[in-house]
């Protein structure tokens, strides 16, 4: 009897044992399975590293952007588009961690954790994944950026549809360069910049003291400023890039004068002009369809007189993310209601049911009254010192560019703007790394892909 008694005890035990163990392979699974499903070591899916038996990427017309068929992963016959849509794809090897076959790589493989492989053993592979984004327009902006590095996007401010993100440098994912690493020319060649790109804002940070002025300078448009090539802070000089004279608020926009936007900055106070910055914005963590964006930062707290002077012309130490300034731009072109971007628009199942993926998530705020103030100035910057020929006039086009004084090196040229036509809501983000000036380098870029998508 004792000996009965023993063995069933012994059989309990490895009962519960088993039962343990097969509750800590089912939440294990749970927890890292589309990570073994995805892994480089699963032949179903990878030939040699490289993704090969997916789902498809497709632009919004249909454009397929990455394909599987036959074993092999199809990429676009062009190697402008191929080049120009690399960061958004991702790499076949996932060095690009932010491209859509790495961050959607468990959707195009079709792992669930309710069907595991399923799909892909009865269909031979995953969901396609639908982009918002238009490829020729992407083909559009990699050609306008001109060699230089840096990031170009368009997005429609009323649904946040990203049409267009690019960003340079980029290579061939058909004829991978050898020895990139060390290489300047493909310096960080694997960061999405639109994502992940902090860069010094110069001039176009004035758009966000502007708004902190129209907030807090009761008298703002009837001040008259001093610019003799220099602002006095008492503390030191911040230089201006021209001799204005005396200007209004207006115009100083519009020349992107630095000594009456120092003086701007000193009236307002570091704390004010934080306070706005951070409810545009600054210092948020965004998230574009679940990819983390880099917070862009303002200068950092306790400043003198001559950097709250540099901060407020987007100097010292700020610095701005190119996907969350479009976000800012789309806030104030929407009467101060912010879209975040949308880069994915729906998943398609490998039996042809189409899901919409994610939906409108609020993004930058500010009110109705200072958006439409800024409208009208950023309006007449166009009209008064980029545009000289009206091309622009039919989309209204608004905007502000920046010259970025970076040490030892070319100024990072942007422009951040938007058509203020109903007919064509399309918000733009432009940074020419190194590119010299905001008016020559990144307004050209803008006119050009602003054209392209208003038509
Ligand atoms: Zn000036």
């Amino acid at each position: 009897m004792r000996r009965i008694t023993k063995r069933v005890y012994g059989l309990l035990a490895l009962v519960i044992g088993f039962a343990c163990g097969l509750t800590a392979l089912a939440g294990s699974l749970a927890a890292h399975g589309a990570k073994w499903a995805g892994s480089r070591a699963n032949a179903h899916v990878f030939s040699n590293g490289q993704l090969v038996s997916a789902g498809g990427i497709y632009d919004r017309n249909g454009v397929a952007l990455a394909a599987s068929a036959g074993g092999e992963r199809i990429l676009p016959e062009s190697k402008t588009t191929r080049m120009a849509t690399l960061h958004a794809v991702g790499d076949p090897q996932g060095f690009i961690s932010a491209g859509v076959q790495s961050v959607f790589r468990a959707k195009l493989i079709g792992w669930s954790a309710w069907n595991g492989m399923y799909p892909l053993v009865r269909y031979g592979r995953g969901s396609d994944v639908l982009l918002n984004l238009d490829a020729e327009l992407c083909a559009t902006a990699y050609k306008a950026l001109n060699g230089h590095k840096g990031t170009v996007a368009v997005m429609d401010y009323r649904t946040g549809e990203l049409l267009c993100m690019v960003s340079a440098p980029s290579f061939d994912p058909l004829h991978k360069p050898e020895n990139m690493e060390g290489d300047e020319k493909y310096d960080a060649i694997y960061m999405n910049r639109f994502l992940h790109g902090l860069f010094t804002p110069g001039s176009v940070f004035k758009i966000v003291t502007a708004a902190a002025a129209i907030e807090n300078i009761p008298d703002i448009h009837t001040q008259v400023f001093t610019c003799t090539g220099k602002y006095a802070t008492g503390e030191g000089y911040v230089i201006c890039s021209g001799t204005h004279g005396k200007i209004h608020f207006e115009q100083a926009m519009n020349n992107s004068c630095n000594a009456a936007f120092a003086a701007i900055a000193e009236q307002l106070g570091e704390q004010k002009l934080r306070a706005m910055a951070e409810q545009l914005g600054f210092s948020r963590q965004y998230a574009i369809d679940g990819i983390p964006l880099s917070p862009s930062r303002f200068s950092g707290g306790g400043m003198n007189v001559l950097e709250l002077g540099w901060a407020g012309i987007g100097q010292h130490t700020t610095l701005a993310n190119p996907a969350h300034f479009l976000m800012l731009m789309s806030a104030v072109a929407n009467g101060g209601e912010g879209a975040v971007p949308r880069l994915v628009a729906g998943i398609r199942s490998p039996g042809g049911f189409v899901a919409a993926y994610g939906r409108k998530e609020s993004g930058v705020r500010l009110s109705a009254a200072t958006a439409r103030q800024l409208v009208e100035l950023l309006r007449s910057n166009v009209q008064n010192k980029y545009d000289s020929d009206g091309s622009e006039d039919a989309m209204q086009l608004c905007g502000k560019t920046g010259t970025a004084e970076v040490n030892g090196k070319k100024p990072h040229a942007w422009f951040a703007g938007f058509s203020a036509n109903p007919q064509t809501p399309y918000s733009i983000v432009i940074v020419a790394e190194n590119g010299g000036s905001g008016q020559g380098v990144a307004y050209d870029i803008a006119a050009k892909v602003m054209r392209a998508v208003c038509g």
